[in-house]
Formats: structure tokens, C-alpha cells, sequence
């Protein structure tokens, strides 16, 4: 089977390469440079034969994946993750929703207009799009599941970087959605919602120089500069990249996937347990992290519950706990020398 990932370079969707490579499937992936994809073709040095790539740059320009999804043999399943993860911007609207928004409908039109073949396209969306982070601490009984949407606008998300994340995802989701049901093409799709991600970072993806948006906060642990504070959360809810790849590749193969969307989560996770994780196992960080009873350690008074029955139920996931994933993390990035 024969499947385009888009946004291999990444922290999740090099992940998701390394399973799909070893559950057999041919692989073509995409990329922004040509560095990046020599970096993961000499990763992936045994699988040769049922690997390569197309450059594809920025991904809000109209018609990026025209050339990337025309295949011979040809695709059965798009995987679509590239979209911007990070604060940085001076405008949400250029350099955040319109590569998620633009990325997402494009591929979608890419697929229907050049790759008649293929049967589904799963693509990561996120606890964003479900998230109504105008209550983030909303501790009214509420429970997440798949039926909520982010009732963020344009207009908010314009205000800050952090809105204008979360804007990118919940329109970007929002479109492809529209998409399928207006333009009723051969594919269906199924999204995954995740939210914090953490686990392992990959040797020949990482670099200390970012974006690494999701294990920010671990890196800053282990490099002692959040001992006079940890960063504050807005979301406690996390779960293990590898885990999380994983569901993309159910979400493609179990037919019943089709048409839904995914909350992958393992369940709550904070500052404070991350520390007591990193104190445990890595007794040469112990000195260099926030205090006990850290203020943005723990959890609000009241706080939001999430349902992730239905990845249990049609995807069959199971999750790993965060002390693994934690110790995983950090080990990885130790090897690498980030701590230094
Ligand atoms: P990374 O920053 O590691 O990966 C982002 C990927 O998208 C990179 O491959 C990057 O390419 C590519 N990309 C970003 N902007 C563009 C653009 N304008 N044109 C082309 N390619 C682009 O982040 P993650 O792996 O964490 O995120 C992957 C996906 O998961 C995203 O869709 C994100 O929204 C989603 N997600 C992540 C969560 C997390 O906690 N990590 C939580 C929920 C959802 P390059 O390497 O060239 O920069």
C-alpha cells in the first residue's frame, strides 16, 4: 500500500514515517528542504525501495501539493500533518491560519482533481479545534469529546499568536469537513484532535533551535531556566507522540474510521508531575528545577474532563502513561545534548 505523509520533518510526523515504514507501507513524504529530506531518506537507509520524497514548499500557496500527490503506483491514503506549531509570528493570518487553512483545502482539491485512487486522507488536527479557550478552566462538569468545536473566530484569532493557533487548526478542520460534504469526492477523511504532545524527539528531525512548541517546557525543565517558574498551562491534557502516530495509521486503515474525528488523549498531565517525573528518574537535573509547589505546578480548582472512548473503541488504541513518555523524552534529549 502507498500512502503520502505530508510534513515528515516534524516532531509527530517523523514518527508517524518510522511506523508506516515498519508496518511495510511504501511511503513518499513531504518536505520544505532538500537538508531535511537527505536528513530522512539516511534514517530510513534499509527501506530504500519504498521511499521518497517531494519538496514542497510553503503550503499556503495555492496548488503546493498539485505535484506531490500524482504517484505511479499510485496513493490509496494521504496523511496530511504539516501545518505551522509555534507563537512566533508578527501575523496569525499570513503565517499561521492561511498554511493550515490553505494546506488542508489544498491537498483535499490536490487529492480530487490528480489522485482518484485514494480512499481516505487522515489529517492532525487538534485539541484546538475542540477547546473553548475563552474557559479554559471551565469546571462546570463539562466533558470534551468529539462533538465540540472551538467557537473561536477570525476575528479573535487575529489578537495574538496563541488565538491565532488555534484559529488555524479549528479552520483548517472546519474547511476540510466543508470540503467533503460540498464537493462529495471519491476519499473520506478522518481527523485526529491531540493535545499536548510529548515523548521522544527524533535525532535527525530535532534541533534545539525550534519550533519544539510541545516539549518546550521539558526542555526548559532540564535546562534548569524554569526554576524561578514554570511556564503556565492553558491545556492539561497530553499525550504520547507515539501513541498518537499510531492512531493516525488505525485512522487510515480501519474502514469504520472514516468520516470521524479522533480526541487522542491519554488524560491530564502538569507541570508538577513533569517535574516529579524528571526528579525521579534524572537525579543530575534535580538541582536546576522549580521549587516544590511550583504556582502553575498544579491544576485549577475546577477542570474540564475529556472522553476519549471512541479512540478506544473504533481506532483500538491504548495509551502509554507519562512517566514513560516523560522519561522517554528527556532521554532523548539528553543523547542529544540539549540539557547542556
Ligand atoms: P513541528 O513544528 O515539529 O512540525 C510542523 C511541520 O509542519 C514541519 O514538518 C514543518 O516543516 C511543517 N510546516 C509548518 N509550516 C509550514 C508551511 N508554511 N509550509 C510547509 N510546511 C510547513 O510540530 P508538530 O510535529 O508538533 O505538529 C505537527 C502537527 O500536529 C501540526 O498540524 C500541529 O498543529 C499538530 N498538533 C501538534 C500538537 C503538539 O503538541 N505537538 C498538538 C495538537 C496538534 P519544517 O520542518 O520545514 O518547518
Amino acid at each position: 500500500t502507498r500512502v503520502l505523509l505530508t510534513g515528515a520533518s516534524g516532531f509527530i510526523a517523523s514518527h508517524i514515517l518510522e511506523l508506516l515504514l515498519q508496518r511495510g507501507y511504501s511511503v513518499r513524504f513531504t518536505v520544505r528542504s532538500e537538508e531535511k529530506a537527505q536528513k530522512l531518506l539516511e534514517a530510513h537507509k534499509q527501506y530504500r525501495d519504498k521511499l521518497d520524497y517531494a519538496l514542497v514548499g510553503d503550503i499556503a500557496q495555492p496548488g503546493a501539493f498539485d505535484e506531490a500527490v500524482k504517484s505511479d503506483p499510485p496513493f490509496t491514503g494521504i496523511l496530511h500533518v504539516a501545518s505551522p506549531f509555534h507563537f512566533n509570528v508578527t501575523d496569525p493570518k499570513t503565517e499561521l491560519i492561511d498554511p493550515a487553512v490553505n494546506g488542508t483545502v489544498g491537498i483535499l482539491k490536490a487529492t480530487k482533481a490528480y489522485a482518484p485512487t485514494v480512499k481516505r486522507i487522515v489529517i492532525t488536527s487538534s485539541f484546538a479545534s475542540i477547546v473553548d479557550s475563552s474557559k479554559p478552566n471551565d469546571g462546570a462538569g463539562h466533558t470534551y469529546t468529539e462533538n465540540d468545536w472551538n467557537p473561536v473566530t477570525l476575528e479573535e484569532g487575529l489578537l495574538k499568536p496563541s488565538n491565532g493557533y488555534r484559529a488555524s487548526k479549528k479552520f483548517a478542520e472546519k474547511a476540510a469537513w466543508d470540503f467533503v460534504e460540498q464537493e462529495k469526492p471519491n476519499f473520506d477523511i478522518a481527523t485526529i484532535n491531540p493535545p499536548l504532545v510529548l515523548g521522544p524527539v527524533k535525532p535527525y528531525v530535532f534541533s534545539l533551535s525550534g519550533p519544539n512548541t510541545s516539549i518546550e517546557r521539558v526542555i526548559s525543565f532540564i535546562q534548569g531556566k524554569a526554576k524561578n517558574g514554570a511556564p503556565p498551562s492553558v491545556v492539561y491534557l497530553w499525550v504520547d507522540v507515539r501513541d498518537l502516530a499510531l492512531s493516525h495509521i488505525l485512522a487510515l486503515e480501519k474502514p469504520e474510521a472514516g468520516g470521524k474525528r479522533f480526541f487522542i488523549t491519554e488524560g491530564y498531565f502538569s507541570n508538577q508531575k513533569i517535574i516529579d517525573v524528571i526528579r525521579k528518574n534524572f537525579p543530575q537535573f534535580v538541582a536546576g528545577l522549580p521549587e516544590k509547589d511550583e504556582p502553575n505546578g498544579g491544576y485549577p480548582k475546577e477542570l474540564y474532563k475529556a472522553d476519549n472512548s471512541r479512540s478506544k473503541e473504533v481506532l483500538g488504541l491504548t495509551y502509554r502513561g507519562l512517566e514513560e513518555s516523560v522519561k522517554d523524552l528527556v532521554e532523548s534529549l539528553v543523547e542529544l545534548g540539549a540539557d547542556k
